[in-house]
This record gives C-alpha cells, structure tokens and sequence, in this order.
C-alpha cells in the first residue's frame, strides 16, 4: 500500500498542511488560522484539527506520520523553544501533544532544517548528498545535509549560518553579536541600510516605486527596480550576493561541502543574487573546495514548508 504523510506548516499567521506522498507530490492541502495571540494550547488544537480533517477525509491509503516545521528553536526531545511572534511559549513539546490528540506519531523540526530535508529528498538536493541550504527572509535560516540527512548537533541548533559573522566590527545583530550576515541580509536589515543609502542615491528608481517613503522598501523592490535595470538596485542584490558568499566560503570550508542551495523570499532576486554569491565562494573557498563551489537556487518554492515537514516523516522512518 502506498505510503502517505501529513506536513505541517507552522507559521505565525497561517497553518498549512498537506497530505504528501513518496514522492513529493502534494495531494491534497489546506490551511487554518494559527491564533497564536491565544496561547501555545490553542495552537497545539488548530494544528490538530487540520490533521485530524485531513486524515479523517482521505480515503486512499494509510497516514504514517505527522511532520511539523515550527519557527523558533527546537531542540533533539522536540521541544519547540521561544518561537518570535508566539507570545506565551516558553518550551511546547508540540509533537508529543498533537500525537495525544491525534493519534498519528509526529514529529517537529525548525523550518530552516525542515527546508533543507524537503530539498533534499524531494528538491534540488536530490543530486547532492552534501550540501548547506539558505533560507533569506526576516532571518538567515540554515540546515546542514550530511550523507542526505540533517546535522542537528548534540543539542539540535546546529546549522545557524545566519549568526556567522563576516565583521567582528560590524553592525549589532539581535542576537547580542555583531557583523552576523543576518545584521546584513535579514528582512528588516536590508531595508534599512538600503533606504540609508538611498538617502545619497535619490534617483534610484527604488525611491520612485514607493513614491519617496523609504520606509516602504522591500526585497520585492528593489528586484523590481533591478529588473527595470537600475544601477543602484542590481548593486544592492551583488552586495546582498557578496555578503552570503563570504559567510558560505567559510561554512563551506569548516564542512568540506561543497555545495549550496538557496530559497526564501530574498533569493527571488535571481540571477544577479546568484552570480555574486558563486563568484564570491569562488574566491573566497579554499581552493580544492572553490573549484567545485556551486550556489544554486532551491526548488520547492512556496511549498518548501509542507513538503519539508512531510520530508521529515520520511527521513525519520528510512
Ligand atoms: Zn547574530
């Protein structure tokens, strides 16, 4: 009988869930409401009502497992630790819980982890058994893949490539460090010195799409005035490229992998993102490593989360 599993997507706004089968095809989706301004046991019964709905209406073949990628940290017992915009959380057992309500055997990772797994069974990791995966948005999230698994380190948090730093003298980072590539490339970060620079740079066609309010810059911006062809923009994505370039030389080197694979809202961007990242780990790894260095886009897209958590079923299991 074919096997099917159930992914879950925890995000701070949406659920979203899906019936996923071997193969990475999603066959049937859905998606609630998280309410996580009602406190971690709502959102333990929310998840557990698009589970039980799911597998409640599927009639054809067997649920083995729940996999959930939930923000924040999670550590190797499944306790999902402080999660940003949760307000109330301290350490949830979230799996465990679901599994009390549901009955179906779950398992949680962090969604930068659960990015990495569904990349590699199901992704553009399919070809590669080693590689280190990128998530750019809000944050810089990371997963190591090792022999086609995660590398979660004693405590689980291992993979955390946003918090590398590339200037000791850099700016302050949220997590009390400084020159993190996250301090440089995060959402929030990025925004902000652009609209700094822009100060100097009032022509760019970036102040013209938000009608001079740089407090309206996003990602999806400035690769709209990248696309127009404006200088100051495509310079943004190779300084973006650049500075995820010299923190992955570094990963690269510390794992012998020589491999990247980038998704997330920021690697919209494309080509330009792309090229600077390659030429930068090109010129940065050590040599043996260098030659091979490819930073390649991921290809789940805005599926990454489902079938990662439905990946994390599988890979446990294998
Ligand atoms: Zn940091």
């Amino acid at each position: 009988m074919k096997k099917f599993v159930i992914g879950v997507d925890l995000g701070g706004t949406f659920i979203k869930a899906g019936i996923v089968d071997e193969t990475g095809n999603i066959i049937i989706e859905d998606s609630i409401p998280t309410e996580a301004e009602k406190g971690p046991s709502h959102v333990i019964e929310q998840i557990s009502k698009i589970v039980n709905k799911l597998n409640e209406n599927f009639e054809n073949g067997e649920i083995i497992g729940v996999g959930i990628g939930a923000p924040g940290q999670v550590d190797l017992q499944g306790g999902v630790k402080y999660p940003p915009n949760f307000p109330g959380w301290t350490v949830v057992y979230l799996a465990k819980e679901v599994e009390k309500i549901t009955g179906l055997k779950t398992t949680v990772d962090n969604d930068a982890n659960v990015a990495a797994i569904g990349e590699a069974k199901f992704g553009a990791g399919q070809k590669h058994p080693n590689f280190i995966m990128v998530t750019l948005g809000t944050g810089i999230g990371g997963g190591i893949i090792i022999n086609r698994k995660i590398y979660r380190g004693p405590t689980g948090g291992a993979g955390e490539i946003g918090h590398v730093s590339i200037n000791f003298d850099g700016p302050k980072c949220n997590c009390g460090n400084y020159g993190c590539v996250e301090a440089y490339v995060g959402q929030r970060y990025l925004s902000s010195w652009v609209a700094e620079e822009l100060k100097i740079n009032p022509n760019s066609k970036i102040v013209e799409i938000v009608n001079g309010d740089l407090s309206k810059i996003e990602p999806y911006i400035i690769s709209l005035a990248a696309e127009q062809g404006d200088e100051f923009a495509i310079n943004v994505w190779k300084k973006v490229g650049f500075y995820v370039g010299v923190m992955l030389a570094s990963v690269m080197n510390l794992f012998d992998i020589n491999v990247a694979i980038v998704g997330g809202g920021v690697a919209k961007a494309g080509k330009i993102l792309f090229d600077s990242m390659n030429e930068t780990v090109k010129s940065r790894a050590l040599k043996p490593i260098a030659e091979k260095a490819i930073v390649i886009p991921a290809q789940l897209g805005n599926k990454a989360g489902i079938l990662g958590a439905g990946a994390l079923v599988f890979e446990e299991i294998s």
